[in-house]
């Protein structure tokens, strides 16, 4: 099975940065909102394709570089940031 491990990343980074921000408090995090900054994250990122078999999605997320994981959460504020000023409903 082929998965874009990028999708599993700025997922469980967008969880950690609206569960710890409070700048995020008030924002709408309505499952439209939260695909809605997934698809900006996404199309702005390479994706990283990896084939998976149970239990190996660990060991990839520990590889990924420190400064990607950067540049991820940098695209991710930014994604924030737009559809909170601008929801799509
Ligand atoms: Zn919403």
């Amino acid at each position: 099975m082929v998965k874009n491990y990028m999708e599993e990343v700025v997922r469980n980074l967008l969880n950690n940065i609206l569960k710890t921000d409070q700048n995020y408090d008030n924002i709408c995090k309505c499952e439209r909102c939260l695909d809605d900054i997934m698809a900006i994250v996404l199309n702005n990122l390479k994706p990283y394709y990896i084939t998976t078999k149970k239990g190996e999605v660990y060991a990839e997320y520990t590889s990924l570089e420190t400064q990607l994981q950067v540049e991820i959460i940098s695209e991710i504020i930014k994604a924030i940031e737009f559809v909170s000023t601008s929801p799509n409903h």
